[in-house]
């Protein structure tokens, strides 16, 4: 394997910048690398090939002009393919949206050209966000490097995928409801999703608007860091982003220092029904974190029990109210118009040809959840637990800087083994969803693999609203004793990477 696509982001911008190497190789290797992985790994939706090489060439130019360059600048990234770039199709991995080029670039893209960085793609993702395990997606699952019988988490399974196969260091993923954090947990990557509102969402396809955040992905704490503040800050044109300064996560990567930082277990987070390694290994980062410096207590959530359930009515009330879009009239798919049908008809026949199960299963579920008669008990309940887990958070800030859980109950489970019980496949987020309804900041880092299957395992870190630093700094803590511990970071212990130098 190319050194090239082993090295870390950080390191990769730093060579271009000093012109060790230029941003055209980094790409090619990376490309290269592309084409040996996908046949087993399907992480991408679209490959921007050329697109990718004339962003690299752009970027040794400002460099040749004498230009300074950011601290990214010339490092490949994979896109999660439901934010907007005008230089590749955005199909958010459904039918619906097939071949479809956006008029116009989401924020986030705008901000990553800005910065020099280089798209390489687009990924693949469960339809629409909806899924635990990129199963869902129309074009195909994607695999998991680790085990390529495994799924790689979802929605966010290509990001991650692409990030664990070397593919590209950088990611940008999405979390309405663990979508960054799962994905980042069963490939033993890095994930982060940013306080709601600290990135912004304009020009990313709404699937749940009150929970879907945007954040970086990737295979190192700082890398996260780095690209988490090039993506970060407030935008005029999302009224829910926040006009606050950007968390020093950068700096709280480099000098990650947990002395005297007071860490909550989430005692209902845990035990029962979770798979033994990752009960092992979660227990050990929290015994490491306390031979670092870190204050450990114990609390109780009694409500983040109900996370699962609140959720599965919200976010189906706000995707069947966000989808009514897709209607064949504006954009993208359009079935039977062939001058004999009624509009009505065209809607229906598109939406039955463009949308898969699961989107059709949540439509339904939410329309019923939010019709008149039913809204009181279904959605308006779901709202007030909603309320309550907000309230059980903000105890529990009272005596602690961050919380921690296993990021996901069980490692990475067979492909195939979930698509016919739902419920089974909305469990991979029964630790996650509290975070994102609370619209915490919240990460997931690998702390080794489990015994029983040799597959990663994630560590969740919760810390309240625009504390997103704290993240990061445990995340380092962690990530630089591990490697201690290992000789090296987890994705060494890759069974391809046997005999790479
Ligand atoms: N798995 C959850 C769902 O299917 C979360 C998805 C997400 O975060 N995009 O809704």
């Amino acid at each position: 394997m190319n050194e090239l696509v082993i090295s870390s982001a950080a390191s990769l911008g730093a060579a271009v910048a000093a012109g060790q190497v230029s941003a055209e190789e980094v790409t090619r290797a990376h490309l290269d690398q592309i084409t040996e992985a996908e046949p087993q790994v399907n992480a991408f939706l679209h490959v921007a090939t050329e697109e990718a090489l004339a962003q690299a060439r752009a970027v040794d130019a400002r460099r040749a002009a004498g230009e300074q360059l950011g601290p990214l600048a010339g490092v490949p990234l994979a896109l999660k393919d439901v934010l907007t770039w005008t230089k590749a199709p955005t199909t958010c991995g459904s039918k619906m949206l097939e071949g479809w080029v956006p008029p116009y670039d989401a924020t986030v893209t705008r901000r990553l050209v800005d910065a020099g960085i280089v798209i390489v793609g687009k990924t693949n993702l469960d339809e629409f966000a909806m899924g635990s395990s990129t199963e869902n997606s129309a074009y195909g699952s994607t695999r998991n490097p680790w085990d390529t019988d495994r799924v790689p988490g979802g929605s966010g399974g290509g990001s991650a995928a692409a990030l664990a196969a070397f593919e590209a260091p950088l990611a940008i993923g999405t979390d309405t409801g663990g979508s960054i954090r799962q994905p980042a947990s069963v490939t033993g990557t890095v994930g982060i999703k940013p306080t709601y509102g600290g990135v912004s969402r304009y020009g990313l396809v709404a699937m749940a608007s009150s929970l879907d955040q945007v954040g970086p992905c990737a295979r190192s704490v700082l890398d996260a860091a780095l690209l988490h503040e090039v993506i970060a800050g407030h935008d005029p044109m999302d009224s829910t982003s926040i006009d606050q300064p950007v968390p020093a996560v950068v700096d709280a990567a480099r000098h990650a220092d947990v002395s005297g930082m007071r860490i909550g277990v989430v005692r209902e987070l845990g035990g029962a029904g979770y798979a033994p390694g990752v009960e092992r290994r979660f227990r050990e980062a929290v015994e490491l974190l306390t031979r670092l410096g870190a204050d450990v207590v114990e609390v109780s959530c009694p409500t983040f029990g109900h996370a699962l359930p609140a959720y599965y009515l919200i976010q189906p009330s706000e995707c069947s109210s966000n989808l009514a879009r897709f209607d064949a009239m504006r954009y993208g798919l359009r079935v039977g118009d062939d001058g004999t049908t009624s509009a009505e008809e065209v809607m229906a026949r598109t939406r039955e040809a463009g949308f898969g199960d699961e989107v059709k299963r949540r439509i339904i579920l939410g329309t019923y959840a939010l019709s008149s008669g039913y809204y009181d008990a279904y959605y308006g309940s779901a709202q007030k637990v909603r309320t309550l887990i907000i309230e059980d958070f903000n105890r529990a800030w009272a005596d602690c800087d961050v919380l921690v859980s296993p990021t996901t109950p069980t490692t990475a489970f067979r492909i195939g083994e979930r698509t016919d019980d739902p419920v089974a496949m909305y469990q991979a987020d029964l630790c996650t969803l509290p975070a994102s309804l609370a619209g915490n900041a919240a990460a997931s880092f690998p702390v080794g693999l489990a015994p029983e299957d040799g597959l990663p395992v994630g560590l969740q870190v919760m810390a309240p609203p625009l504390a997103d630093d704290r993240l990061y700094r445990v995340g380092g803590a962690l990530e630089a004793a591990l490697a201690e511990e290992w000789g090296g970071p987890l994705w060494r212990q890759l069974p391809e990477l046997e005999g790479v130098a």
